[in-house]
């Protein structure tokens, strides 16, 4: 049988995630197929057909929601929700169930990373950085990369990403997506942005002959028509999220302070957010500082990603907006260019800047999720060195665990059905030894990964 894109599209959308691996070999996923092999995510310890279910002894559960941690919980699994939590004592187990004990170990909800690129490798200058991918390499060979990315980010308990655009690689996002639904591949539950959106000038690449009509990471447009068309085309394709460069190039400016280039007007982004807003979407700007993060804001986008440089009046427009705010420390943290040089100036600025506007969001009550721009950073690297930056900035380790579990299906409209340990919500269900309030680090370490029901990873101890 041959399906089309929106038959599959459809039946996606009316059947239980994933509950059928391996059906509609399309001829969408021969690009991704010819390079995957996928051993994890299928052998599972329960299969939730023949036992329907499963039991987890848990030591201690930080459920994502509330502030207090429970000891010696029973959490019953039906298939793929979650069917019950409650104190061993009074845990009424089915009769055939399939217990797995965790009953020395933390269990939290799959954690979610707002801000990733698994399209993005880390950018090595030495491997021919940013520009070789769009330049040189085969789309299959980014689409083989990102396959690896998203295995990644489940072997660390990363059970939902919020994609933010693939750098060049078109749709390709979506096809990761439906090769993980399909049960092709291991990987989370992915939020993608397809190609995002900037204006001439605005992104790479860049620095080539004007004579050159270079390929660009994003979509370029310029005036509301142009944007508003670009939001249309990248929703039809498939993109849960629109995602804007609202700034591009920062440099120290002469008073010391970090200035960032805007890009759109506010024009423009208004023609976006009305858009994607009435296809019952959100908008995902990113903005450093000073005018393209006011024209972001005045534009009515839904996050700001990483506001390295929030004034007071961002921060009091975020407040009355519920604006959400996608720091990404870490990145700024990484490849920093010699102190003596402009760029390494900036790069330095850029840290300082930040130190001081996390906390004042964090203090004011803006509303935090937590975010890597991890592909920006390599892949190899762990995804939760993010929780001790926010931890180390002010932000109490519980609300650090929300920022990463509740608070972002929160912001993605899945409150109930992710980043929570609760009945009715999908068995994404993380486990690490030891206590991550005392030891935000433990993190880093997770060793028990269930997603959909289906055990992934299991080095519990
Ligand atoms: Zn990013």
């Amino acid at each position: 049988m041959r399906w089309t894109l929106s038959d599959i599209d459809r039946k996606r959308l009316t059947t239980v995630h994933g509950a059928e691996p391996m059906r509609n070999s399309c001829h969408v996923f021969l690009f991704v197929f010819a390079v995957v092999t996928y051993s994890g995510a299928q052998e599972s310890t329960s299969n939730p057909v023949l036992h329907p279910f499963t039991v987890i002894r848990a030591g201690a559960v930080i459920d994502g929601k509330s502030d207090s941690v429970r000891r010696n919980q029973v959490i019953i699994i039906r298939g793929n929700r979650i069917e019950s939590i409650s104190d061993a004592g009074a845990a009424n187990v089915p009769a055939g169930s399939d217990v797995i004990d965790l009953s020395h170990a933390t269990v939290l909800p799959g954690l979610i990373d707002s801000h990733t690129h698994i399209f993005l490798q880390g950018e090595d200058p030495a491997q021919g950085g940013y520009d070789v991918n769009i330049l040189k390499y085969p789309l299959a060979l980014r689409a083989a990369r990102a396959t690896v990315s998203v295995r990644r980010a489940l072997e660390q308990g990363f059970t939902t990403l919020r994609d933010l655009e693939t750098e060049g690689a078109g749709y390709g996002d979506i096809g990761i997506k439906q090769a993980i639904e399909g049960g092709y591949i291991p990987g989370p539950r992915l939020f993608v942005s397809t190609r995002a959106i900037s204006t001439t000038g605005g992104y790479p690449l860049e620095g080539y002959a004007p004579e050159l009509d270079m390929p660009t990471g994003a979509q370029l447009i310029d005036g509301p028509v142009e944007a508003r068309k670009a939001a249309r085309e990248q929703l039809s394709h498939g993109a849960d999220w629109i995602k804007v460069y609202m700034t591009h190039r920062s440099w120290v400016g002469k008073s010391g302070e970090l200035v960032s280039q805007p890009t759109l007007t506010v024009e423009e982004l208004k023609a976006i957010v009305d858009e994607t807003h009435g296809w019952g979407k959100k908008v995902a700007c990113h903005a450093y500082g000073g005018i393209g993060l006011h024209r972001a804001l005045d534009g009515g986008c839904d996050s700001i990603e990483h506001g390295l440089d929030l004034d007071d009046a961002a921060i009091a427009q975020m407040l009355k907006q519920g604006t959400w705010y996608c720091p990404t420390i870490s990145a700024y943290y990484h490849d920093w260019a010699p102190a003596d040089t402009p760029e390494g100036q900036r790069d330095r600025k850029r840290a300082s800047v930040h130190e001081v506007s996390f906390p004042k969001a964090l203090h004011a009550g803006v509303k935090i999720v937590f975010g890597t721009d991890i592909g920006g950073i390599s892949w190899s690297e762990p995804i939760a060195q993010e929780f001790p930056h926010m931890v180390n900035l002010g932000m109490p380790p519980m609300d650090a665990i929300k920022s990463a579990t509740s608070l972002a299906a929160e912001m993605l409209d899945m409150q109930g059905q992710i980043g929570v340990i609760a009945p009715g919500a999908w068995a994404d269900i993380v486990a690490v030894n030891g206590d991550p309030l005392a030891d935000i680090k433990v993190l880093q370490n997770v060793q028990f990964v269930m997603k959909d029901g289906k055990v992934f990873k299991n080095e519990i101890k």
